[in-house]
Parts: structure tokens; C-alpha cells; sequence
């Protein structure tokens, strides 16, 4: 736009109606969060469909540059290919990013981003895909592990064979059973974690879990369960138990399991804001809270980098 027209185009903003203004100011509000988008995106360089080179740009599409492969005719936005393809309302996406750090609720979220709450359950599922696979590979030093167990929950399945259970509650058996699901949690002194649903708690189920993350120096410490004490044994580590339930909480001033507990409540506390959470989704609500007890203060711009996987997670999650 001329400067001239510009500046016209300002004095013109004076003759508003207080609505009118709102009306610009929402869509200018728009306007930058999409661009926004596309510098977390960051530029593209090649097609998502064949990894050609040789693209080009082909017009712009609700409100995203769109660009067009050479090699394999198709045709693709910085989006295209990511979970974020094909969702709608951009622009209040970095309003959404937020509210997930934040542990908003589905509804929430839906009213500060003006949108139904079947938009922000969906954003939902598909942002939450993605941490998943974010584990520390490798743990080291002193090494603190547990399990924790969530209620099975088959919320959201339409035919649930059986009477649902109300919101809340408690399982009647101890361990794992089918009404609850066992994750084991092990964390080491400096913040790595890495965390798995187990089927069975046994010292295979366990094994599988640990062997491949675990530095070989390293010195363990649980509550004393037999089968901690046999992965131990066999996998030739050295273990300090602790007793709690014994009201022993530390000896010798380093063995004790309050950072790998400390964890677990907070990743309870959290997950307290989503009202009980469906188990087929479990896995992903747990590789979030890895996210962000890892990325304390990863912000909503960072967080969507993350999510759209265009632009490389920050570093420190790469520090292992
Ligand atoms: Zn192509």
C-alpha cells in the first residue's frame, strides 16, 4: 500500500464506531497470528509429499503461501503434512497452545479462542500427539524409578460394554487389574525421564523398559519390591531401596525417591485438569507432561514450533 493511501487509511480509523474498531482490531489480530504461524513453521524448502527441491510458489490460501512441486505436480503449505494440516481457525491457535500449558479445560479454552468446544477437543488430541515420542534416551547417575497407577477409562467410546464408572472414583483391587493401569516412571537427578504403560509389573516388563536408557554406572533407588530387586540382581546394577511405608524417607543424605514421587504428583496434579483422562490417550498426556516439566517455560510460539515438527524442539530437549 502507498504511504499516502496509508496514512489516509489512518485518519480514517478515527471516524470508527467503537464496534467497527473491534471489528479491526479482530482482524488484524488475525492477520498477524497467521503470519506468526508461518514464521514458527519457518520457510519451506522442499515437498512434503516428495521431498523435491524444486518447488514453487502458487498463490496464497486462506490467509497461507501456498507453493507447488515441480517433480510430483502436487501442491502444499507450510502446514501440509504436519498435524496441524487441514485444522481450522490458525488464528487462535497460539491462544490454544497456550491454554494446553496451561492446563485449561476443553471449554475453556473453546471460549477464549471463540470457538465451539468440539474445535478445542480436537485441537486437543492432535497437539497431544506429538510429545510422544520425546523420552530421555539416557539416564544416568543416581536413577530413582516407580510406578504409579491411573484409573482405566474408556471415556469418550460410545459402546462400553459395561457400566461406566462415575467421574472420579476408586479401583477395588491393588496393582494392576482392569481397572487400572500401571506407568513406570523413572527419572534421574538431573530432570531426564523417561516413562511406559506396562502391561504386566515384572521384572521383564521392567527390564524392557530400563536396560535401554540406563548409563551402566548407574545407581538405582525404589521402594523395595521384589521385582525391582531382581532387575537389579540380574541386570547387575546396584539398588538402594527405601522403605516409606517404614517412614524411612532418606539415607545417607542422597538415596531416596522424593524426585521421582515429586513427579508423579505434579503429573497427577495436572492431569487433574482434564477430568479424568480416556486410557487409549494416556500415553500422549504423559509424553506432555515430559514436555513441560522438561520446558518449564516453553512458550505457546515455541510450543507450536514443536507441535507442527517444521522447527526443531528447543534445545535443551535435546540434551540427554
Ligand atoms: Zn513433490
Amino acid at each position: 500500500m502507498l504511504n499516502k493511501a496509508f496514512h489516509r487509511l489512518l485518519t480514517q480509523l478515527d471516524n470508527l464506531t467503537f464496534t467497527q474498531s473491534k471489528q479491526v482490531q479482530n482482524h488484524l489480530n488475525n492477520k498477524c497470528s497467521i503470519e506468526t504461524l508461518e514464521n514458527i513453521t519457518g520457510t519451506v524448502d522442499c515437498c512434503p509429499h516428495c521431498q523435491s527441491n524444486s518447488i514453487h510458489k502458487w498463490g496464497v490460501r486462506s490467509n497461507l503461501q501456498r507453493y507447488r512441486c515441480k517433480e510430483c505436480h502436487k501442491s502444499f503449505n507450510a502446514l501440509s503434512k504436519t498435524p496441524l494440516a487441514r485444522l481450522r481457525h490458525k488464528e487462535s491457535w497460539l491462544t490454544y497452545a497456550k491454554d494446553l500449558i496451561d492446563g485449561e479445560s476443553i471449554r475453556e479454552s473453546a471460549k477464549h479462542c471463540h470457538v465451539d468446544k468440539s474445535t478445542t477437543f480436537r485441537w486437543r488430541h492432535k497437539m497431544l500427539q506429538i510429545p510422544i515420542e520425546l523420552k530421555a534416551q539416557h539416564l544416568h547417575g543416581i536413577v530413582e524409578f516407580d510406578e504409579t497407577y491411573f484409573l482405566e477409562s474408556h471415556k469418550g467410546e460410545r459402546d462400553l460394554g459395561c457400566k461406566a464408572r462415575k467421574r472420579g472414583g476408586k479401583a477395588t483391587k491393588r496393582g494392576i487389574s482392569s481397572q487400572q493401569i500401571a506407568v513406570l516412571i523413572v527419572r534421574d537427578r538431573n530432570g531426564n525421564t523417561t516413562d511406559a504403560i506396562l502391561k504386566q509389573s515384572n521384572q521383564n516388563s521392567i527390564s524392557k523398559v530400563m536396560l535401554p536408557v540406563l548409563d551402566k554406572d548407574a545407581l538405582l533407588c525404589s521402594d523395595s519390591k521384589p521385582s525391582y530387586k531382581a532387575f537389579a540382581r540380574d541386570s547387575h546394577f546396584t539398588l538402594e531401596t527405601i522403605n516409606v511405608s517404614a517412614k524411612e524417607h532418606v539415607r545417607d543424605g542422597v538415596f531416596h525417591v522424593q524426585n521421582v514421587n515429586a513427579y508423579d504428583s505434579r503429573l497427577k496434579e495436572w492431569m487433574k485438569h482434564f477430568h479424568g483422562v480416556a486410557t487409549k490417550y494416556l500415553n500422549s498426556y504423559l509424553g506432555w507432561m515430559r514436555l513441560l516439566d522438561r520446558e518449564k517455560s516453553i512458550t505457546a510460539r515455541e510450543l507450536l514450533g514443536v507441535i507442527s515438527g517444521r522447527k526443531l524442539i528447543p534445545q535443551p530437549l535435546m540434551r540427554t
